[in-house]
């Protein structure tokens, strides 16, 4: 299938890094707890991770909605839990991209349930136009268009993670 890059390498490093140093002086003497949500925020959180200067810890969660197709259900399944307690921490959740913005609420109610001292996401896309007037995200990398994206972490049926630049088919619309 035919795709078309958009962000190149550099821009997200570029990107990356100014969000890494954002969230180290807004989370300052908090020891926060990344949570990553997998699988397709490994690479930015890999790199995001490195790019801040604070002390911080990392931790994982596994999740996938229901079906194969390119747009979410709104159901979220727990594939794999946290293995860190929540409980009075500054939580930092980190998602690949927003879209509906189904996925990110289920996960934000999940999480705020464990009574964190603070509970942000941190998204490196936001397709905005696709839950307008919803503000779901406090840090953001792009916004992006309402097309299907791939790249940086991003999959297409499990492949093109790999690609170093975030990129978009050129005829799958969401
Ligand atoms: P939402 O629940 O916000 O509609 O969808 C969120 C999840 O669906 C994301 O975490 C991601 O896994 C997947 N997703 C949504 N849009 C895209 C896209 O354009 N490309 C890819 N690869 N995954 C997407």
């Amino acid at each position: 299938m035919k795709y078309k890059r958009f962000i190149d390498q550099e821009t997200l490093a570029r990107r990356v890094g100014e969000l890494g140093e954002t969230l180290s002086k807004d989370y300052e003497g908090k020891n926060p707890l990344l949570v990553g949500i997998l699988r397709g925020a490994y690479i930015f959180m890999a790199d995001l991770s490195r790019s801040m200067s604070i002390r911080h810890t990392v931790d994982f969660m596994a999740v996938s909605s229901y079906g194969a197709s390119t747009t979410t259900s709104g159901v979220v399944r727990i594939l794999k839990d946290l293995d860190t307690p929540l409980f009075q921490r500054h939580v930092i959740i980190i998602e690949d991209i927003v879209d509906s913005g189904l996925t990110l609420k289920y996960i934000f109610r999940l999480l705020s349930a464990r009574l964190p001292a603070s509970l942000k996401v941190c998204a490196l896309l936001d397709k905005e136009i696709a839950h307008p007037g919803e503000q779901l995200v406090d840090y953001v990398g792009f916004e992006v268009p309402n097309r299907y994206i791939i790249g940086y972490g991003l999959d297409f049926d499990q492949q093109y993670r790999n690609l170093p630049y975030i990129a978009h088919f050129e005829n799958i619309d969401v």
